[in-house]
This record gives C-alpha cells, sequence and structure tokens, in this order.
C-alpha cells in the first residue's frame, strides 16, 4: 500500500503563519488545511496509506515524512501575488526526478478540472512543473510535489479556494494525479 505524505502548507490554525491572506480575507493555512483533508479522504478510499502533517517548522515536516517512510510528499500551497496573477503551478525539485512525472499528472488533472486557470510553467526542462530549491521538495527522501493551487491574492480565484467545491474540486484532482502515478 503507498504510503501518501500530505502536507497542507503554513502552520495549523494559521498561527503564527497563516501563509498568504486574500483581499477577504481567507486565509492560506486554512484553504491548505481543507484542501489536505480532502485529498487524504480521497486517497484513503483509494487504497492509499496517508498521513496529513502540518507545521509551522520546514525540518519538523521533512523529519515527519521521512520517519514515516511517505513514498510521496504532496505540499499544499495557495499562491499569492497581486489582484491580477492567475493560474496553477506545482514545483519540484531542480533537475528531472519521479517527481515531475507525479506534478505533470496532479497537473493534467487540475486542468481538467479548471480549464479557466492557466497552468504556469518556464518550461525550463519541458515539463510543466517548476523548480525551484524549495526546503521541503530538498529534504524529503520520497519523491516531493508543491503544489500551488490558486492565487488567493485574486479576488475570483479566491472564491474559488473559499468555496467547499472548489477545494472538492482540487482535492479530487491532486488525489487522482497520485493515483494516477501510482498506477502507471
Ligand atoms: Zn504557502
Amino acid at each position: 500500500m503507498a504510503k501518501i505524505f500530505i502536507n497542507p502548507g503554513h502552520a495549523p490554525g494559521g498561527y503564527p503563519d497563516p501563509g498568504a491572506t486574500g483581499p477577504s480575507g481567507l486565509r492560506e493555512s486554512d484553504v491548505n488545511t481543507d484542501v489536505a483533508a480532502m485529498t487524504a479522504d480521497y486517497l484513503r478510499t483509494a487504497g492509499c496509506e496517508v498521513m496529513v502533517y502540518q507545521s509551522d517548522s520546514l525540518q519538523d515536516i521533512c523529519d515527519q515524512a521521512n520517519a514515516w517512510g511517505a513514498d510521496a510528499v504532496v505540499s499544499i500551497h495557495c499562491n499569492s501575488f497581486s489582484a491580477t496573477s492567475t493560474g496553477m503551478e506545482i514545483y519540484t525539485s531542480r533537475g528531472y526526478t519521479r517527481a515531475d512525472d507525479l506534478a505533470t499528472l496532479i497537473m493534467a488533472q487540475m486542468s481538467g478540472e479548471f480549464p479557466v486557470l492557466p497552468v504556469r510553467s518556464d518550461w525550463s526542462d519541458g515539463d510543466v512543473d517548476k523548480e525551484a530549491g524549495l526546503y521541503v521538495l530538498m529534504h524529503t527522501i520520497a519523491l516531493a510535489v508543491l503544489v500551488e493551487l490558486a492565487f488567493i491574492s485574486n479576488p475570483a480565484e479566491e472564491a474559488i479556494l473559499a468555496s467547499h467545491e472548489g477545494k472538492r474540486k482540487f482535492a479530487a484532482a491532486i488525489a487522482r494525479g497520485v493515483t494516477d502515478y501510482l498506477s502507471q
């Protein structure tokens, strides 16, 4: 049974770090918590073993994932820049790894659910993922991806992130991307 570690980004309950906050006051940490819980439900239904772990400490997150022996790590965040920034991103560590394949499959599912949201990629390596030296991606033993669902700073995207249906669709897409990866 595959062991999938899901990390909702930023501090549990938003204290001390809620992550980004949207124009209407929606907190990123709360969206991340909800989407992670829904993703976990879908993955458990699909037969995965799931650990959801949220912490203000990036090292703590990596330690927990490594000690548990995760097969894959999915960190869930919302993007934030300006009111007109738009779209979805997935980060992996630099260079080609199996995380690139997982990122491609998750993004394919997210674009299916949200055809109006652009896929943001630098296409640096021909893959849909963006690559960066993000801490959780660098310090987990398992392959890891960091999903930026949409822009909480954009009022239209904040509304999607605030809605049960929007969160459910993101969760379903992430879970299907993971099960697509496991079954390939
Ligand atoms: Zn974040």
